[in-house]
């Protein structure tokens, strides 16, 4: 059967079996036979993919949550109860958290560590690919091997396997921009049938529109506002589709350059193709002020500004403060503003916030991101995959080209499962700016005995 109309087709890899994943077997056999069915239905690619309407690819997929019956780990967590408070409640500032406290929310997981029992991770951060079609001075993986991508039974594999430790939620992320890989509507589709409760996408916003029309089955999409030479993102076509929007923003001027450790910013790429960014193409306070404008007065959107951690810890600290400074003004001349026209001043809302991961202080070395946050990603340019420890130790400046270094390895994708079985591992990561200090040092606070007690 010819696919119905060509935009609404999904690329469909024919995967392998799962032969390390003995307690999986119902699950290897309903793929298998979902996978049969298909290469009977549809046409093949050139590239030797199926071609699928989505539509139908929605209906062929949905056996694949019924066959996690058998997961290994224990069954997802209940929403804990929302505490409502006395008082009046402000609506004014978005309520967004990517905090430490975050954790808590989660007790049954931290129990899992303390018990010794396999762990179930909280968030697989999945990259596809490692390719991007943009090219922003502060992008944060600068450093990475630009040509690498996941092959998709290894994404597959990644999504099946923490699907199966009971991971509840995913994120398609970066290195690269994920909406470039060739399977990236098929693998939102999968985590969709694999009954991941959250699914996210971070992406630069450059193809929003030009993809299959999967947005419906995304929960959240934070868009980057790296780049002030793109256009503005068209988010029109995700809140169409009832995704919670949200932006993200990496704060830094040219003019302070010359404290960055950015080697786009620096030269000396492991990719002697890669050039250092032009100094005229580089953000300024006028490009930060002219996103801000399309944050609070077209696009409505939450946007957490980080300031860009690949620099000396003095320069996120000052940057912290300075863009707290600029957004405490720019809401309060809002609140005047409108007040002098008659106006409620409590309408106005405050959509831009700073995020505060990059400037936490370590206590210590120990990290338990991996059982919690693990990434996968890419491990070589033929597409083997990997788990690594957390998605963010690339903000540290020691840890350029980092995705390629042993020390945040965690194990191989087709290990996720028996290596997960062991129970938690502490391990011990010296990255000098730590997004998960705060959660690190609350498993920290529950493990370690204090010695007066
Ligand atoms: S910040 Fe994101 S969009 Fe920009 S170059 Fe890096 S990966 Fe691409
Ligand atoms: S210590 Fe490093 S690897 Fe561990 S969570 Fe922090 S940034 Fe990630």
């Amino acid at each position: 059967m010819a696919p119905r109309t060509k935009e609404r087709q999904v690329k469909v890899p024919i995967i392998d079996k799962f032969p390390q994943w003995q307690k999986a077997e119902h699950f290897n056999q309903v793929y298998s036979e979902m996978q049969l069915a298909l290469i009977e239905k549809y046409p093949k690619s050139r590239e030797g993919d199926l071609l699928v309407p989505k539509n139908d690819l929605q209906e062929a997929l949905r056996g694949l949550g019924d066959a996690l019956d058998q997961r290994i780990i224990v069954p997802r967590m209940q929403m804990h109860p929302m505490w409502i408070g006395e008082g009046e409640q402000s609506d004014a500032r978005p309520a967004l958290t990517a905090n430490s406290s975050k954790l808590l929310q989660e007790p049954e997981r931290l129990k899992r560590i303390y018990t010794g029992e396999a762990p179930s991770p909280l968030t697989l951060h999945l990259t596809l690919t490692q390719v991007c079609n943009a090219t922003c001075t502060r992008c944060c993986c600068a450093n990475r091997a630009f040509n690498e991508v996941l092959l998709p039974d290894q994404a597959v594999k990644a999504l099946t396997g923490f699907a199966l430790l009971g991971t509840p939620e995913v994120e398609f992320t970066g290195g690269g921009e994920p909406t470039t890989a060739r399977y990236f509507a098929f693998m939102v589709m999968l985590a969709r049938a694999l009954d991941y409760e959250k699914i996210g996408v971070i992406t630069n916003g450059t193809l929003l529109d030009k993809l299959p029309p999967i947005w419906d089955n995304v929960n959240w999409t934070r868009v980057g506002i790296y780049n002030h030479e793109l256009p503005f993102p068209n988010i029109e076509v995700l809140k169409d589709a009832g995704v919670n929007v949200s932006a993200g923003h990496i704060f830094g001027l040219s003019e302070d350059d010359a404290e960055s450790q950015n080697f786009n910013i620096i030269g000396g790429h492991h990719d002697a193709n890669r050039k250092i960014s032009p100094e005229d193409k580089r953000p300024t306070m006028k490009t930060f002020l002219a996103m801000l404008d399309w944050i609070d007065e077209k696009a409505q959107i939450p946007v957490r500004i980080v300031p860009d951690a690949i620099r000396p810890r003095e320069a996120v600290l000052r940057d912290t403060i300075l863009v707290q400074e600029i957004l405490d003004n720019r809401y309060q001349q809002r609140r005047v503003r409108i007040s002098a026209s008659g106006g409620d001043p409590n309408d106005v809302v405050e959509y831009a916030f700073v995020a505060d991961t990059s400037n936490k202080i370590r206590q210590n070395d120990a990290c338990y991101m991996a059982m919690f946050k693990p990434e996968v990603t890419t491990e070589s340019i033929l597409g083997a995959g990997k788990v690594v420890v957390c998605p963010c130790f690339a903000y540290a400046p020691e840890n350029q080209f980092s995705h390629r270094k042993p020390e945040f390895k965690v194990c191989a994708v087709d290990d996720i499962v028996p290596y997960y079985e062991q129970g938690p591992k502490r391990r011990h990561q010296t990255c000098s700016v730590c997004q998960f200090a705060g959660q690190n040092g609350i498993i920290d606070a529950m493990l370690i005995p204090t010695s007066q007690e």
